[in-house]
């Protein structure tokens, strides 16, 4: 008899792209969607990225790279640290993998044994429960709201720990809240953490160039007594629109880069190598030359977030980094909208996908069922219409 796995019963499908698929199946049946689903730049490969790869199939990186990535990229990734963020980290401390994404799930599972507790400041990435879930691991979900710019505070934090808790994970800045923690706040988390010194904290920072206010900090750089219980995560899909090109890496002490290693040697033997010759290209360019994406983003910000704060019912504060807005439309929730019942803001996104033709992704599965997700990487045009029509469609609908 064919019969899935319990573990994988367990797992819910990434609801970024089962919204990004919902809205592409429309779009391919000739209906006029505007996806603001997927957190991926629009941008193009920079040219010299591009150029570096072509380079390396030229001259021949076709064969198994070492199982953490080339050393040169993993120095290159060291340089990096320390110019952008003043951190310390040896090329042996540096795992290269497929995709931030891949660093996270490498870490949780050379970390998680059945039973053990993670935290995750809500909202979280999609991601990060599920793959909690696939580690025998439970989420402990601390809660953030509108009102306090979706951050958590140490004192939170605190009270979440058990003698179960074994990791923390969260990302700033924040996918999907765009919000992202000062300083002086990581320093006070870094502080609860540092009591606890069998409690790893995973820091993703891939947003980090992505900042409008801003030079990123890492919860290492401000509170460096945490070294020891860190790991930082980053990568080239979002600072360098090379999403596709799935690198990503991690920076952690030692004994967890190797357990990452010991983990990848087993299931991928490394990332693709011409994708890694380009990213050491990327890594070892001034970050001001990319700049102009982050110039771009924050245009868009500014205009789709005025359109937005004219919606009926739309909670927004400006976001401050990352490319999403993170609206609370508890207004709808629990009222029947032109006849649909809306119970969470899943089935909110849901009826401005059927009546609005927009696509957006719903809270639910960032652990925020009162807001839903808009990701501003999309063109002007689209932006400016996709908030017309909901404003549209929202103004005209009977609500009860
Ligand atoms: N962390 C966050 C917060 C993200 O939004 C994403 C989405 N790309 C990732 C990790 C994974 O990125 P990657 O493409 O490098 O796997
Ligand atoms: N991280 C992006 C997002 O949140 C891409 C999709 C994904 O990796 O889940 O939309």
């Amino acid at each position: 008899m064919r019969k899935i796995s319990d573990r994988l019963n367990r797992l819910n499908y990434s609801q970024t792209f089962v919204m990004s698929n919902k809205a592409r199946e429309m779009k391919t049946k000739g209906i006029d969607v505007i996806s603001l689903t997927l957190g991926e730049p629009d941008f193009d490969v920079p040219d010299n990225i591009k150029e570096a790869a072509k380079k390396a199939i030229d001259e021949n990186y076709s064969h198994y790279s070492p199982v953490p990535g080339f050393l040169e990229l993993r120095e290159a990734v060291s340089y990096k640290l320390k110019r952008d963020n003043n951190l310390d980290y040896k090329p042996t401390q540096i795992c290269v993998s497929n995709g931030a994404k891949q660093s996270i799930i490498n870490i949780l599972l050379a970390l998680i044994n059945d039973g053990d507790e993670v935290i995750l400041p809500v909202p979280y990435w999609v991601s990060y429960d599920e793959m909690v879930k696939m580690t025998g691991g439970v989420s402990v979900l601390v809660r953030s709201s509108y009102e306090n710019e979706f951050k958590i505070t140490a004192r939170q934090l605190e009270k979440a720990i058990t003698p179960k808790t074994k990791v923390i994970l969260f990302s700033s800045p924040c996918n999907p809240s765009g919000s992202y923690y000062t300083a002086e706040e990581l320093k006070d988390l870094a502080r609860v953490i540092e009591k606890y010194p069998d409690i790893t904290v995973i820091s993703d920072e891939i947003y980090e160039y992505i900042n409008y206010e801003a030079r990123h900090v890492s919860i290492v750089e401000v509170y460096p007594k945490i070294y020891p219980q860190a790991a930082v995560v980053n990568g080239m899909s979002k600072g360098y629109a090379m999403t596709g090109w799935r690198i990503g890496y991690s920076a952690c002490p030692e004994w967890l880069a190797e357990a990452c290693e010991k983990i990848q040697g087993q299931i991928t033997s490394g990332a693709n190598t011409i994708a890694q010759r380009a990213s050491m290209a990327a890594l070892k360019t001034d970050p001001k030359k990319y700049r102009y994406m982050v110039e771009n983003f924050k245009k868009r910000r500014d205009i789709v977030f005025d359109l937005m704060k004219g919606i009926k019912g739309f909670k927004v504060s400006l976001p401050k980094s990352a490319f999403y807005l993170f609206p609370d439309v508890s207004f709808y929730i629990d009222k029947t909208i032109n006849g649909m019942f809306i119970k969470d803001s899943d089935d909110f996104s849901m009826f401005l996908l059927e009546n609005a033709h927009v696509a957006s992704v719903g809270g639910v599965s960032f652990g925020s069922p009162e807001c839903v997700r808009f990701s501003y990487a999309a063109s002007e045009k689209e932006l400016k219409e996709a908030m017309k029509r909901i404003k549209i469609c929202l103004e005209g609908a009977s609500i009860a």
